[in-house]
């Protein structure tokens, strides 16, 4: 840090006076330009930018981020207002209008535009400067009394709404009891007389509310609404999209005040949003909608249809080609995919935003692709093109969209990833009836307004879900995500009548049985029945994106598989390797779990020993079918972690068993013969004599905290005959192999240690029954003993560790566990109140805590490798999948990093990223 040598007051001072907090634009030049995102916010950028090209953008000025963030600091300086009144009076000198007054008013909106763009977190207000006065100006001037009361009542509406905080639907009821009151069906039908009660209602419905009247005065009007954006930067909409994308807080949003341009001027007029690319799909077409005779949102609010782009050509043929032209060079200029918005005011085009569009991960890697066989872009540059998470949309099932030609119903938010296409249902209950079995099944798609816990099983056997309410967070969009099920919430333009069991949209209705089909990449609800491409990662784009992206990689990417099914999908993704095959699981198995609870409940070692035996060929035939799986690719293989307990009945079921067995019928008995045949219980007379013994042993492992617990390491040290056996199994299936032909190179990874003494232990065992083996079989395998670190302790005596331990894997689930002293299970009690304070950025369980968790991984790596120079380290826990870890686990040097198959192609996408932007030195330039 540097040292401050001025006192803080005087400092304070020098940066008022010299801060520019005002950037001008228009009349072909702009002071800011394009590469201004920080200080102006995408919007006020590309503004600038577009005005410097020479582009018709409505004039304006923007008032820069540091403005808002001295707001949020309650400590707004002078300087502020001072310029900002200085620009107001270059503007009107430039248009030669004043603000809200004359025979030609001038009126502007005032929009919010932070860095990166935050579609719908912040309102935008239009036609400020109008009021009682100089609406008649305006209705004078453009000869159209209904246009000039339209855009009065949009106002008071969007200043009621946003600036005085009164709710939408205050003003909704008002508007729509006009509209049956007069007949209307369109808000167009209502004429200026209509729109003129509607004003006076309107301005009602804000004094009651807001308990004071609509501002009359324009410069109050624009104070009000630029405090009102600022505040906006903290709304919780705000909030939790920032936390969602991981956005710095303290960005804080410019706001841009810029001159109306009008498209409910008339049949000349209209409004209208568009890509130069295909959003979803990535094809390269002119993508867009627009309304003629509409202003700002009505294209996005859909109160009104609006037309596909190519309509315009044949109603306005001249300005289309211009707005082609634009666009094709906007793209051109900042070599991506740009999504702009413009306004035709009587025939004459104006453009009024431009960025580089959101885009699916189908539709990123296609553009990246073909704008590097444009030489628009590098392919280095492509490499950056696709975020890592979004190659999940390749994991998906697809629509197959060439075929017909489709309606979209509705954008919903895309809650959950891929497409579903079945008959629509209501209820949960419904969709359990209709989605059958086995050969009678047929696809049924839950369609609520939100859905509830009630609803899991409906959803469960659903396609898809469907919901008109709730954002991204959810009921529906988060138990969706977890099922891997596709999921489009919140579709506000469908209405869902559940009595009635209808659906309505656009002014159709559907009932149960209707086919739709849902893409929750783009949250799209599409009418009909479409066919479904399914998942592959062979996408021949995809596959050279990835061409492109893996020569940088230097870290390896391994999967976290426990069966050869697994293991084998992962390979297909590309892992190099299992970073974690859990053996726990494999107990489980029908032939298993038997002799695994023999094992437990044996009360000496002799017949530990004998159960054992038991198991050994069982895991041995396990262990194989990984190794042949991962054949030439080395299998790391972890001995038995959880406590034994789990294993065993609950505690609390035996004893209400044992207490109620006296009253229970035969027939009740019978059921239970089932649940403790393991147990030895043959006939019911077994169970009074063997339930109570099978009480006192679970009593015996009984723990008060088990993830602290009896488990891990200290289980192998307390039961050495178990890790012997699960040697054995690893190391006769691995000669076995061997001998097939199949390359192996497995790695025994002992859990849970946090002492040298504990890993010497464990290893010595490992190391002894190898040696066996080898000398039975009369033949060696390569293989390595190490450890996993997921405790604090592992990570601080590393370079004791490491003196038994060949390599080191990060249990990050463990470690964050441990770390923090949450339990993964009961966090999530604490978790939301966290977020929501701030006290936490992100859940530490999905991305890795850096600062903290992420050190003892620095220092365990570092010191681990003091030792041992050759240590081989890496990762396994749910972090080797999420981007921004593996991007620090390139930075502290891990050599590979280890996820669940699905996240893969993710994981090896990131390594990629963060090696090449090392190389290249380019700061990540994603599309955000
Ligand atoms: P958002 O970030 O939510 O898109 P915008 O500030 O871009 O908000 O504006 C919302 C709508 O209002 C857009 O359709 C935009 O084109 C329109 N709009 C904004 N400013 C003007 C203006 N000066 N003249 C005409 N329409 C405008
Ligand atoms: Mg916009
Ligand atoms: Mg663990």
């Amino acid at each position: 840090m540097a040292t401050i040598t001025l006192p803080e007051a005087e400092v304070q001072n020098s940066k008022s006076t010299a801060t520019k907090y005002v950037y001008s634009f228009g009349g072909g030049h702009a002071d800011g330009n394009g590469k201004m995102k920080d200080v102006l916010g995408g919007k006020g950028a590309g503004l600038a930018e577009m005005t410097n090209a020479g582009l018709p953008v409505p004039p304006g000025f923007t008032i820069q981020t540091e403005a808002c963030r001295e707001y949020m600091r309650g400590s707004l300086s002078k300087a502020v207002d001072q310029q900002m009144n200085d620009a107001l009076a270059q503007f009107e000198a430039l248009q030669g209008q004043k603000l809200g007054a004359g025979e030609n008013p001038l009126l502007v909106s005032v929009r919010s535009g932070a860095k990166f763009s935050m579609p719908g977190m912040m309102d935008t207000i239009l036609n400020l400067g109008l009021n009682d006065k100089s609406v008649e100006a305006l209705a004078k001037r453009s000869n159209n009394p209904r246009f000039a009361a339209d855009s009065y009542r949009r106002l008071i509406q969007m200043f009621g709404n946003v600036v005085l905080d009164v709710e939408k639907s205050a003003f909704d009821e008002v508007f729509e009891a006009k509209k049956r009151q007069k007949k209307a069906k369109l808000d167009t039908d209502l004429d200026a007389k209509a729109l003129e009660e509607v004003i006076a209602e309107y301005k009602k419905v804000v004094k009651k509310h807001a308990h004071r009247d609509f501002p009359q005065d324009p410069r109050e009007q624009l104070v009000m609404a630029r405090d009102a954006v600022f505040r906006s930067w903290q709304n919780d909409r705000a909030k939790h999209y920032r936390r969602i994308n991981n956005i710095d807080d303290m960005l804080g949003t410019a706001v841009n005040v810029q001159a109306m341009v009008f498209g409910n001027l008339g049949e000349t007029s209209g409004t209208g949003v568009g890509f130069t690319r295909n959003p979803a799909t990535g094809t390269k077409e002119f993508y867009g909608e627009f309304l003629m005779n509409a202003q700002g949102e009505d294209v996005v609010a859909g109160i009104r249809t609006p037309v596909h782009i190519s309509e315009l050509e044949k109603i306005m043929p001249d300005v289309y080609n211009q707005l082609r032209d634009i666009t094709t060079r906007l793209e051109k200029h900042y070599r991506d995919m740009q999504d702009f918005e413009f306004t035709i005011q009587e025939g004459k085009l104006y453009m009024l935003q431009t960025r580089n569009g959101k885009r699916t991960g189908l539709a990123a890697v296609r553009v990246a692709i073909q704008m590097v066989e444009e030489g628009l872009i590098s392919k280095e540059e492509a490499i950056f093109r696709v975020e890592p998470n979004q190659l999940y949309d390749f994991l998906v099932p697809r629509l197959d969209e060439k075929k017909t030609k489709i309606e979209v119903l509705a954008t919903g938010l895309p809650a959950s990833p891929g497409a579903a296409v079945g008959q629509i249902v209501f209820t949960a209950d419904e969709a359990v009836v209709k989605a059958g079995h086995g050969a009678k099944k047929n696809p049924v798609i839950l369609v609520r307004a939100e859905t509830t816990p009630e609803d899991i099983q409906g959803m469960e056997v659903a396609a898809g879900i469907l919901t008109s309410r709730g954002g991204m967070t959810s009921h529906a969009a988060v138990v969706t995500r977890g099922m891997g099920k596709c999921c489009v919430a919140g579709a506000g333009d469908i209405s869902v009548d559940e009595k009635k069991r209808e659906m309505r949209v656009k002014g159709q209705t559907f009932r149960e049985g209707d086919w739709i089909s849902l893409d929750g990449t783009t949250g799209r609800v599409i009418k009909g029945q479409l066919d479904t491409i399914p998942p592959k990662a062979d996408d021949p784009e995809l596959l050279k994106l990835m061409g492109w992206a893996e020569p940088f990689r230097t870290m390896k990417v391994r999967a976290n598989a426990d069966i050869p099914r697994d293991a084998i999908q992962a390979r297909a993704f590309g892992a190099e390797g299992i970073g974690l095959c859990r053996t726990e699981h494999m107990f489980f198995g029908e032939k298993k779990i038997g002799h695994m609870r023999a094992m437990i409940l044996a009360d000496n070692e002799k017949d530990r020993r004998a159960a054992l035996k038991k198991l050994l060929p069982l895991q041995r035939e396990d262990f194989a079918g990984v190794f042949k799986a991962m054949d030439g690719l080395p299998v790391t293989i972890r001995t038995l972690d959880p406590p034994l307990h789990e294993f065993l009945p609950r505690r609390e079921e035996l004893m209400v068993d044992i207490a109620l067995l006296s009253s229970y019928s035969a027939k009740q008995k019978k059921d239970l013969l089932a649940n403790y045949k393991d147990y030895g219980v043959k006939a019911a007379g077994d169970l009074k004599r063997i339930l109570p013994g099978l009480l006192a042993r679970v009593e015996q492992l009984h723990e008060f905290n088990p993830m602290l617990g009896h488990r891990g390491c200290r289980l192998g040290i307390t039961y050495p005959e178990i890790t012997e056996m699960q040697a054995r199994a690893i190391f006769e299936a691995a000669v076995d192999c061997s001998k097939k032909g199949i390359k192996v190179f497995p790695e025994v990874m002992i859990p849970l240690t946090a002492t040298l003494k504990e890993m010497a232990n464990q290893a010595a065992i490992v190391r002894r029954v190898a040696d066996e083996v080898f000398k039975e079989k009369g033949i060696k395998v390569d293989y390595l003993v190490g450890t996993m670190i997921e405790l604090p302790r592992a990570a601080l005596v590393a370079d004791e560790i490491a003196r038994e331990a060949e390599f080191f894997s990060f249990g990050t689930n463990d470690l964050t566990q441990t770390t923090f002293g949450f339990s993964r299970d009961d966090v999530n009690k604490v978790l939301p109140t966290y977020l929501a304070e701030g006290i936490l950025k992100q859940d530490p369980f999905a991305a890795l805590d850096q600062e903290g968790v992420g050190q003892l991984v620095k220092i365990a790596t570092e010191r681990g490798r003091k030792t041992r120079p050759t240590l081989k380290v890496g990762i396994c826990g749910e972090h080797g999948g999420e981007p921004s870890s593996v991007e620090f686990c390139y930075k502290v040097g891990l050599n590979y990093v280890s996820c669940s198959p699905f996240r893969v192609l993710t994981a090896r996408l990131a390594a990629a990223q963060a090696a090449a932007s090392d190389k290249l030195k380019v700061e990540g330039g994603r599309t955000k």
